[in-house]
């Protein structure tokens, strides 16, 4: 540090926990204030939603990822991944040697239907399919049951969009994307040619965006199927649309427009979208007898007095019948040890980024950035004006003397307690080993990459890497 450098986060340390889009944000923006960052992630591998959610047939959304290796390559960062917070170190020696932590976690749980039936055989969620044929460590032994004709995607978000569409993208243009090769391998030899994408609310609240929406009528052997009568929007709907409705909800309801004047293509696939629908329950045999179909009941909307557009079941019920349900209905935050968290909203307890004890006093020094902040909502941007926030507050509170005040922040010590702490830990340079290597594999075939999916593959080829880079 410069003896003239008066930045508020000059001579301090900053751990950041978690190294997706808003950990790798918040660093940016740390490191722009005068603090050191150590980055920690519990995976071997940096990027976190963006190598292990965005779906591998969005490659552009991807390259964001150049934007944080620029962080990464900035004096004064350090990474340190393979190192899980709660299990290999705890928040309380972190605050022991930094000056802030800012918790940057992601929200790696899903929401549940609370319906019978929900853990059967054949009905996942969609967090852990995603996962799946992402390739993330903890997930590549998951097996999914993709024999069945038919598969419902419970939720109308983008996720549930990806997954339907990973359902029925052929498999030769999926062969040339870094889909997790035993993805590949399972959804090659998938029998699903049909599925069914159940929305509670109508076409005017479905929570997918335009391109996203705008892709499942461009998949080359899967015909999008709108039933006409849908698009005749309810008055609550029509009003709020015309009067309130913005601009993706509008366009949203054009393109449904435009797929339910479609005529039969002879696809081999299709994708039916399917609205005011709620799950009752997912059906088998007996208790636990792998999924038969879906009880849904059909909903009307109704206009709350707070002015919202909520569902409200009639009494028409049917069967879907299917044997496969994913259920896309939203991520959820999990506790982590020893940091305050609302249960209600699961994520981190906090007011505007300030990590807050019971009461609501901000606890010193403590910050949290991201879906753990503000729950699962918006895209990768999103994270970084979401982070200039509260590195804002950080700024200002290192200005009061509201930080923490580490009693050993020696940096040379802290590496080695972090190396020290998992079997698992690697550095910057190692996912640079396995990042080259990923990439080599994957040119051979036309790929980005081939994602290494084990833990040991991981470490294994990081530490052979980082050996190689000393010699
Ligand atoms: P989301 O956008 O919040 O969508 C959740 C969906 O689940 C909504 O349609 C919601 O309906 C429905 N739902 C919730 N509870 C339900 C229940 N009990 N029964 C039936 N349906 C229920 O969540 P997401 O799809 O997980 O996406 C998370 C965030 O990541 C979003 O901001 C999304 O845009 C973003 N993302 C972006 C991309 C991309 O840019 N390509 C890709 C993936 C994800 P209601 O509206 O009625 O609550």
């Amino acid at each position: 540090m410069a003896a003239s450098d008066t930045r508020a986060g000059s001579g301090r340390r900053a751990a950041v926990i978690g190294a997706g889009p808003a950990g790798f944000y918040a660093s940016e923006q740390l490191l722009n204030e005068g603090f050191e960052v150590d980055l920690i992630d519990m995976l071997p591998t940096p990027f976190g939603l963006v190598r292990a959610g965005v779906a591998p047939d969005h490659p552009k959304i991807k390259s964001v990822t150049r934007v944080y290796e620029k962080t990464a390559a900035r004096e004064g960062f350090r990474f340190f991944g393979g190192i899980e917070l709660g299990a290999d170190i705890a928040a309380e020696e972190l605050r022991d040697r930094y000056h802030t932590i800012v918790y940057a976690v992601g929200t790696p749980d899903d929401n549940r239907l609370g319906i019978p039936g929900e853990d059967r055989p054949g009905s996942y969620p969609a967090t852990r399919f995603v996962a799946w044929y992402n390739g993330h460590p903890h997930f590549c032994d998951e097996s999914f049951d993709l024999s069945a004709r038919r598969a419902v995607v419970i939720g109308n978000g983008n996720v549930a969009v990806d997954v339907a569409r990973m359902l029925l993208v052929a498999p030769e243009e999926l062969a040339v994307t870094d889909t997790a090769d035993h993805a590949l391998e399972q959804l090659a030899a998938a029998r699903v040619t049909e599925v069914v994408l159940l929305g509670r609310r109508g076409p005017a609240q479905a929570a997918f965006t335009n391109p996203e929406l705008r892709e499942l009528g461009e998949l080359t052997r899967a015909a999008v199927d709108v039933d006409p009568a849908q698009l005749d929007l309810d008055e609550h709907s029509a009003a709020w649309l015309e009067a309130e409705g913005d601009a993706t909800a509008k366009r949203n309801v054009e393109i449904l427009r435009e797929y339910a004047s479609r005529s039969p293509n002879g696809s081999s696939h299709g994708i039916a979208l399917r609205f005011l629908c709620s799950p009752m329950e997912i059906l088998g045999d007996g208790e636990d007898g792998p999924v038969t179909g879906v009880r849904v009941v059909h909903n009307r909307i109704e206009r709350t007095a707070d002015g919202r557009l909520r569902a409200v079941p009639t009494d028409r019920v049917e069967v879907i019948e299917c044997g496969l349900v994913l259920r896309s209905i939203g991520y959820r935050g999990r506790a982590l040890p020893d940091v305050p968290f609302d249960e209600e909203r699961g994520v981190i307890r906090n007011r505007g980024g300030r990590v807050c004890g019971e009461a609501g006093e901000p606890l010193p020094g403590e910050y949290v950035v991201g879906w753990i902040k503000r729950g699962p909502s918006g895209v990768i941007g999103t994270n970084k004006k979401d982070a200039a926030d509260t590195v804002a507050k950080i700024v200002e509170d290192a200005q009061a003397g509201r930080l923490l005040e580490p009693s050993n922040a020696d940096a040379a010590d802290t590496a080695e307690w972090l190396i020290g702490s998992s079997t698992a830990a690697v550095e910057w340079a190692g996912w640079e080993a396995i990042d080259a290597h990923e990439r080599d594999l994957g040119e051979g075939a036309g790929r980005p990459r081939v994602k290494l999916v084990r833990m040991s593959e991981l470490i294994d080829v990081s530490r052979a890497g980082a050996a190689s880079s000393r010699t």
